[in-house]
């Protein structure tokens, strides 16, 4: 049957050979094995069990926990001269009825559900009436409680299961999943281990680059500035973060969408629709954006703000480069972020074991910005619980040129300004102190006559401010959490002072686009 495998997919796709893991997922599929698929994002896991589903007798049910790609997924198979449909919320319940009468004459070779589904009598009474070729699940780390984005109402398919009397082969795709995931998807869809088909999720096209120290928002306007034509998302950590960025890239004449929970449902489908379209290039968002969304061309993503976890970070970095192209997946790390995180973890409804099992998250998510080894590589053995990626030669940490900077001195004489200004200020006035500004608040507050007033003269105000941003993403100063950060020295600042403990900066070339100047160990 492998051999008729090959012919559709030249027939209805156009392919001429199947790419990594295809052909066994396919293969097992078709000798009745139940199977876990890990591939990367992009790397073709619809077709794996696209193509069995035509070979096989029978409804292949879809069982997949974003809406919105249902449809496009029916369409790109109706397109292909495949009878498809969908049954979900989006539907009325006349809709629902009719499609599933249709169902029940088997009028389709595939029928895509959100998981709730399985919850509805009638429906499991209508699958039982068909012949089925298969059940896959899409996204099925879902249906994990170690992944990061479990859904309970896809775990509860497994006891549903049981009532379906006819129960076909079962499909299980992922682009994330850790050991703890896989074993448990293992267990929950009765899968052997030797049915796991593993193409590891490692990305060739992505370069990920963590810049620090720098001002946010000149960064991203000097990034963009280079590639107003390519489209990309920047990714911010609130709501009210979104609208700041997005009014801030406006202003500059971008054509620019956003898209966060606070925004009306036709706002959200009008921004959306925009982007997916190039009406506008850059899509600022919260993490409500992107689920479901298949933009191919996304030649950047930029985290505006330290993400959760090392999960959703390449979830959603993953949604640049689909179509195989180079893309930048850029983390801009500031230390107060941090903050923010540590604050929607205990403020969540979580247990403390869970709340303990997410800090340990978010701390490995830290780990990635201050790691001067391979950043791919890091990412993948963090999934795989061990190190054994190789360098992907592209991130900013393997084309890092040039020598570290012994920058303790400079170090010293920031911390000691902001010491002597009382802890009261923030960095773009500490900074001006140091340049020996003028500046009208540096008169007011009698700032010029602290020892530390032009102590950093030689060096520009933009500069000093970045090194600053530098300390605080080093966690030697705290901005504090007011809404116009103060900052203040940090128990780390003590042995920089002291002369006990040095500060190292790296000067290099993140980008030959990108103004970085600064990357830190
Ligand atoms: P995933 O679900 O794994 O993210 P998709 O199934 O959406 O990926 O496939 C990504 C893209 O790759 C689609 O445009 C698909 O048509 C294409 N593709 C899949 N298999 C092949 C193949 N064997 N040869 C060439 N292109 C393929």
């Amino acid at each position: 049957m492998i051999a008729q495998a090959e012919d559709l997919l030249q027939q209805y796709y156009g392919y001429t050979s199947f790419r990594n893991g295809q052909k066994t997922v396919i293969d097992q599929l078709l000798e009745n094995q139940n199977t876990l698929a890990v591939m990367p994002t992009g790397g073709g896991k619809s077709i794996c069990y696209q193509i069995p589903g035509l070979l096989l007798d029978g409804t292949a049910i879809i069982i997949s926990p974003l809406i919105s790609l249902m449809k496009d997924q029916v369409d790109a198979l109706q397109a292909l001269g495949i009878s498809a449909t969908f049954i979900n919320s989006s539907l009325s319940t006349n809709e629902q009825q009719e499609r599933l009468t249709q169902v029940r004459l088997g009028s389709y070779k595939f029928l895509y559900v959100a998981p709730e589904r399985f919850e509805s009598q009638s429906f499991i009474q209508t699958i039982n009436s068909i012949p089925l070729s298969l059940i896959a699940f899409d996204e099925a780390h879902c249906i994990s409680q170690w992944g990061h984005d479990f859904r309970p109402s896809y775990r509860s398919i497994v006891p549903a299961l049981k009532q379906v009397t006819n129960l076909p082969v079962l499909a299980a795709m992922t682009a994330t999943a850790t050991e703890e995931v896989m074993t448990d998807i293992q267990s929950l869809l009765s899968i052997s281990s030797d049915n796991i088909v593993n193409t590891g999720f490692a990305r060739e096209n992505l370069s990920f680059q963590v810049v620090k120290g720098q001002d946010k928002k000149s960064f991203i306007s000097s990034y963009i500035e280079a590639r107003k034509l390519e489209s990309g998302i920047i990714y911010t950590a609130t709501r009210k973060q979104t609208d700041n960025v997005h009014a801030f890239l406006e202003k500059k004449g971008l054509q620019v969408a956003k898209y966060h929970g606070g925004l009306s449902e036709t706002q959200r489908k009008e921004e959306q629709f925009a982007f997916i379209q190039d009406e506008k290039t850059i899509m600022v968002a919260t993490n409500a954006f992107g689920m479901g969304i298949d933009k191919s061309n996304v030649r950047y993503v930029i985290h505006y703000a330290l993400p959760m976890n090392i999960e959703s970070y390449y979830q959603e970095a993953g949604r640049a480069g689909r179509d195989g192209e180079p893309s930048d997946c850029i983390l801009l790390f500031a230390g107060q972020d941090i903050q923010l995180q540590k604050f929607l973890i205990d403020q969540s409804m979580a247990d403390s074991p869970k709340k303990a099992q997410e800090y340990a998250k978010l701390q490995a998510m830290i780990n990635y910005c201050h790691t001067e080894q391979c950043l791919q590589a890091f990412i993948l053995d963090y999934f795989q619980d061990e190190s054994i990626s190789k360098n992907c030669g592209s991130c900013s940490n393997c084309t890092h040129q040039g020598e570290k900077t012994d920058m303790t001195r400079e170090a010293q004489m920031v911390l000691s300004c902001v010491k002597r200004m009382g802890e009261r200020f923030g960095a773009s006035l500490t900074a001006k102190v140091l340049k020996g500004s003028k500046d009208k608040k540096v008169k007011e507050f009698r700032l010029d006559s602290l020892s530390t007033y032009g102590l950093m003269s030689s060096y520009t105000e933009k500069d000093i401010t970045q090194f600053i941003h530098f300390l605080i993403a080093e966690n030697f100063l705290s901005p504090g959490q007011e809404r116009f950060p103060i900052l203040s020295l940090t128990k780390n600042a003590e042995p920089v002072l002291k002369g006990k403990q040095k500060v190292w900066m790296q000067q290099i070339k993140i980008n030959p686009h990108a103004e970085v100047d600064y990357q830190v160990s």
